[in-house]
């Protein structure tokens, strides 16, 4: 077994409906859930001209491999009414790998833990309430310790909506 940690986001359709589903589907699909973050709003990010996002995280544990897991979110992904979308551009859902216990990949489909968050304020705010004792196995930092590191407006705008 191992304890992976995903964000998951939309900002089409009912995308709290969204997010609520993608959480059944993966229960669906084996993996327990050991935690979910409150539901953030977040500001568009990398091309600010589209809709406001909601965001969560969730802590699970699974016996698939990375590979695997990632198969399975892209088709859960597809079945959840997924189509292909410029790259930042509004989605219907987007479910990413953040960690994956203390293991590194790096491979050409898959990097983890995943390159962009320690830059990603929508990810680490939910990431930190449902793993705030993990570290970065590069840099040894906590979520928090990321956040702390970011400019002080990634951080702004950023709202708890609900919980999941
Ligand atoms: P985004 O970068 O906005 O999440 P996509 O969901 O379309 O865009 O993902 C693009 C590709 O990123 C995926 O097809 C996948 O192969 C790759 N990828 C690399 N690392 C990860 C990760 N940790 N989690 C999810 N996808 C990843
Ligand atoms: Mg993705």
């Amino acid at each position: 077994m191992s304890t992976v940690a995903l964000s998951l986001g939309s900002n089409l359709g009912d995308r709290l409906q969204l997010l609520r589903k993608a959480v059944s589907l993966l229960k669906g699909a084996g993996l327990v859930i050991l935690a979910s973050s409150d539901v953030f709003e977040t500001p568009p990010w990398g091309v600010e001209n589209q809709p406001r996002f909601l965001n969560v995280c969730v802590l699970a544990e699974t016996r698939l491999s990375p590979e695997e897991l990632l198969d399975l979110l892209k088709q859960m992904e597809d079945a959840l009414g997924r189509t292909p979308e410029k790259r930042w551009g509004p989605r219907i859902i987007d479910i990413d790998i953040l960690f994956c216990d203390g293991v590194s990949v790096r491979s050409d489909r898959l990097t983890i833990p995943h390159r962009e968050m320690a830059r990603r304020a929508f990810v680490l705010l939910p990431l930190a309430q449902v793993a705030p004792e993990w570290r970065h196995p590069e840099t040894g930092l906590t979520p928090e310790d990321m956040i702390r590191l970011l400019p002080p407006a990634e951080t702004g705008g950023i709202l708890r909506v609900c919980s999941l």
